[in-house]
């Protein structure tokens, strides 16, 4: 008999997990399918933006990775999958010149683990596209750090503040928010002081809080955080349009901006649709049932961002979370290979450990416990040290325990070298 083969597609923080759990099993043959040669972890995105990235082993390549951990990778853009043939389908690859280099291909399977992610979501508002940065891979970070230095040099000559708007509350504008305050110090000038600012950033929230459907307590201390970063908060301001200058809330006050960051909300990315006859929720996301297999076929799986669980008795969904994709990922590393093998596998259950809120060198804030009562609010160094035991929990299952550790290690000296940054391509 030959392995058996298991198709994981997208590498990102749930199927490079899974992936590397996967290869430790010798029947089974493991395909990664990325569109990007290399992995970068998306809860660090909002530092490739700022520039304020502090680890070298947040991006590394899928081809290092897959030679040290006995997976095959196959770079490529998914399109479909056949369910009817058991086999992927990717895009022809193209090169630079937009050139085709090899024309569509097919990746057969026995086990097909759909982990493609999702994109930011904008309700349909005008102008999001033509004017507005997203944060929704590695392109979208590097393009905004590069207006973010351009905007820097110019406030430095001419002493006026550059304005950045970011619409949206959640982890991903308010973390954002707190690393450009951060690297904003990159460019002061000797003898001048903080309070000439070169950097003026406004947050927009729709709701009439801020972080809608968190803790009141973490609510509470990351507003207190932010005040304290000079970064303005304006709650009950619904974006009506997004302009070049600025952006316009449908009470029609208007925040002008040199750079506007659209950071509201996540959907399933539009070619979830088009994979196959999958059932899609309201979100755009496939629905899948405990044991994370789609409704319409028990070959074909989904998890983290791209899929939609709601627990029994849950009144929505699981949160586009990477705390949920790795659980995900960990659950079918242990139940595919008892699956294929023909036995039982207990239903995915998830375990809320809380969240947690990243503001540079300013600190963290979390709240631990989740759901439970006995939910505690956690800051300063162990709050620091919980935050990033989320990368070095990841680091470390993506690695493998020597390898994990020895990045570990390398990473925890690095202050010693100063503030990280990278304001460079
Ligand atoms: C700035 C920011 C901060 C965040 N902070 C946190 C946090 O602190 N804690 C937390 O739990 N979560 C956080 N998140 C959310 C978290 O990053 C996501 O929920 C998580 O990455 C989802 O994992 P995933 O495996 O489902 O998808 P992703 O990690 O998005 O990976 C998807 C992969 O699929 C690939 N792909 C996409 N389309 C295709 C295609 N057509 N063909 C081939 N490959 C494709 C992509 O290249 C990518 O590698 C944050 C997100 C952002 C943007």
């Amino acid at each position: 008999m030959g392995k058996t083969k298991v198709a994981i597609l997208g590498g990102g923080s749930g199927g490079l997990e899974l992936a590397c759990g996967l290869a430790r099993h010798e029947d089974l043959a493991v395909t990664l399918i990325d569109r990007v040669g290399a992995h970068l972890w998306k809860p660090r995105l909002h530092e490739f933006a700022a520039g304020t990235v502090d680890t070298n082993l947040t991006e590394i390549s899928f081809y290092v990775l897959a030679s040290l951990r006995g997976f095959h990778f196959e770079q490529g853009e998914v399109m479909a999958i056949d369910r009817a043939r058991r086999h992927v389908v990717l895009k022809r690859f193209e090169d630079a010149r937009s050139e085709a280099v090899a024309p569509e291909r097919f990746v057969a399977y026995d086990r097909c683990v759909v982990a493609l992610g999702g994109v930011t979501a904008d309700f349909g508002t005008p102008g999001v596209r033509e004017h507005a940065y997203r944060l929704d891979g590695r392109a979208d970070a590097d393009a905004f750090r590069t207006t973010f230095v351009a905007l820097m040099i110019g406030a430095r000559e001419t002493r006026r503040p550059a304005r950045i708007v970011i619409v949206g509350s959640g982890a991903t504008g308010t973390e954002l928010a707190a690393n450009l305050r951060q690297a904003e110090q990159a460019f002061f000038e000797e003898g001048r002081g903080e309070r000439d600012r070169l950097l003026s950033i406004t947050i927009l929230e729709a709701a009439p809080e801020i972080m809608p459907g968190s803790d009141d307590k973490l609510r509470r201390s990351v507003l207190e955080r932010l005040q304290a970063l000079d970064i303005d908060v304006v709650t009950n301001a619904k974006v009506a349009a997004v302009e070049d200058g600025g952006v316009r809330t449908g009470s029609g006050a208007i925040y002008p901006a040199e750079a506007t960051m659209w950071a509201a909300g996540l959907v399933g990315l539009p070619v979830l649709k088009e994979l196959a006859d999958f059932e899609i929720d309201g979100k755009g996301r496939i629905v899948v049932d405990p044991w994370l297999r789609t409704t319409v076929d028990p070959l074909v799986h989904a998890l983290g961002d791209a899929a939609s669980l709601t627990p029994d008795g849950a009144e929505r969904p699981l949160p586009p979370t990477a705390q949920v994709a790795s659980q995900q990922a960990a659950y079918l590393a242990r139940s595919l290979p008892r699956a294929i093998a023909g036995g039982d596998a207990a239903p995915f259950r998830y375990r809320n450990k809380g969240q947690l809120i990243s503001f540079g060198q300013a600190g963290a804030v979390g709240i631990l416990g989740g759901t439970r009562k006995d939910d505690f609010l956690i800051h300063g160094q162990f709050a620091k040290a919980a935050y990033s035991a989320l990368a070095r929990d990841h680091q470390w299952t993506v690695l493998g325990p020597v390898r994990g550790s020895m990045a570990i290690l390398a990473d925890i000296m690095m202050p010693a070298k100063g503030p990280a940054l990278k304001l460079h391509g």
